[in-house]
């Protein structure tokens, strides 16, 4: 089969155009940030581009040669600015600028057939770095924002990529023809085919990211509490689950602890919700300054919280309650008009989360904070089962 060249630029110049007006639409919803911008100016750009190419021969060489190659270049720094920008980080409006001015002015330097095989070679190599720059810039963003879609991504640039390698390295050997559109374009035909469709299938993948991005945070501020940023008690039960799993048949000893404000209705009433408010949000920074990164608060509701202690136990666990609740104490010294400053109350429970339901160790650990509350609040107990030592 004989590949129709034109008609085949001609139509992935359509749908490129076609996305565009799709990723500038969604832009102008006011949803989202910059980044549909820059996505929709990069589909837009290539579709002109591609067309201006597709014309070659019918309009001037300034604009079917110089312009169309640039627009090319500029859409393809477009998807990458894009990237950056859904990533957050800073445009390099400059070095944009500068390869822009350098391709157009190479090109304009070789004309005619004669200079196409050069002309080939820079634009092949140009759109080859842009690309391993947006290799780059998805795989960074797949890998801090854990996105799959950023992984895809990634993988639709490779293509082209290498598309676009090896066609520069044919063009330097002098081996791609001297006119754009060949008789018989033969193999090199087939690879712009590719290309052309992996340019339409990124523009769309482009649309996955924000998708997958939102569900992400949606499932996250499903298992935090919104005053405190701490986990709330769906999210401690999906990371006890977690660690059970993890554990797979081996042991996964936990301390937990359970934190309560000791007379804090008293604190609401004498100074307010808001000030109510701010204590617990004091009490979930005082406790993430005392714990690892990798254990687990909770506010289980009200002003109840609590800390789980990985590989964590008993004695040990005390030792960090009663920092806990001295570094609570601490920053509550400077609390004005409170009828007397809050103090915690803390109980504590050590299990093995393989071989034991999470609810028995809840329970133990409300037995022995219980247990702090009747012998006179501000103080740590520990609940041990029989085999435990005595603290
Ligand atoms: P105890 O020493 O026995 O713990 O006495 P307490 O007054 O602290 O009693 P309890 O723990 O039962 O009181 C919890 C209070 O927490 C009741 C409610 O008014 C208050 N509370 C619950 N949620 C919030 C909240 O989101 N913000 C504020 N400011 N107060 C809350
Ligand atoms: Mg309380």
């Amino acid at each position: 089969m004989i590949l129709d060249l034109k008609t085949i630029f001609v139509t992935g110049a359509v749908t490129c155009l076609v996305m565009a007006m799709m990723q500038l639409l969604a832009f102008a919803t006011g949803r989202f940030t910059h980044w549909p911008v820059w996505w929709g100016l990069s589909s837009l750009a290539i579709g002109l581009g591609l067309l201006g190419g597709a014309l070659r021969g019918t309009i001037p060489n300034v604009l079917s040669i110089e312009l169309a190659n640039t627009l090319l270049v500029g859409g393809s720094m477009l998807a990458v600015l894009g990237v950056r920008s859904f990533a957050g980080r800073e445009m390099p409006w400059l070095a944009c600028a500068m390869v822009l001015a350098v391709t157009w002015t190479l090109l304009a330097l070789l004309p005619g057939s004669e200079g196409f095989a050069a002309r080939t070679a820079v634009m092949a190599f140009v759109m080859a770095a842009c690309d391993l720059a947006a290799i780059r810039e998805a795989a960074r963003l797949a890998q801090r924002e854990n996105l799959r879609s950023a992984w895809i991504l990634v993988g639709l640039f490779v293509p082209t990529a290498m598309f676009f390698m090896l066609r520069g390295a044919l063009a330097v050997r002098d081996s791609v023809g001297t006119v754009m559109f060949p008789p018989d374009p033969g193999i090199q035909g087939w690879g712009s085919v590719i290309a052309i469709a992996f340019f339409v299938l990124r523009s769309s993948a482009l649309l996955l990211m924000p998708a997958e991005r939102s569900n992400n945070l949606l499932a996250a501020l499903a298992q935090r509490d919104p005053l405190t940023g701490a986990m709330n008690r769906s999210g401690l039960e999906q990371a006890v689950a977690r660690m059970a799993t993890k554990s797979a048949g081996m042991s996964a000893r936990v301390s937990l602890l359970l934190l309560d404000i000791d007379h804090f209705k008293l604190l609401n009433d004498t100074l307010g919700h808001g000030a109510g408010d701010e204590v617990l949000r004091v009490l979930s920074r005082t406790v993430h300054s005392q714990i690892r990164a990798t254990d687990i608060l909770t506010r289980q509701g009200g002003d109840e919280f609590a800390v789980v202690l990985p590989e964590i136990g008993a004695r040990e666990a005390v030792r960090i309650a009663d920092r806990i609740r001295i570094a609570f104490d601490a920053a509550m010294s400077n609390l004005e008009g409170a009828p007397r400053p809050p103090t915690l109350s803390i109980g504590i429970a050590e299990g093995d989360l393989a071989s034991h339901p999470f609810d028995e160790l809840l329970s133990r650990a409300d037995e022995a904070l219980y247990r702090s509350k009747r012998l006179g609040r501000n103080r740590v107990q520990a609940q041990l089962v029989p085999d435990d030592l005595v603290l």
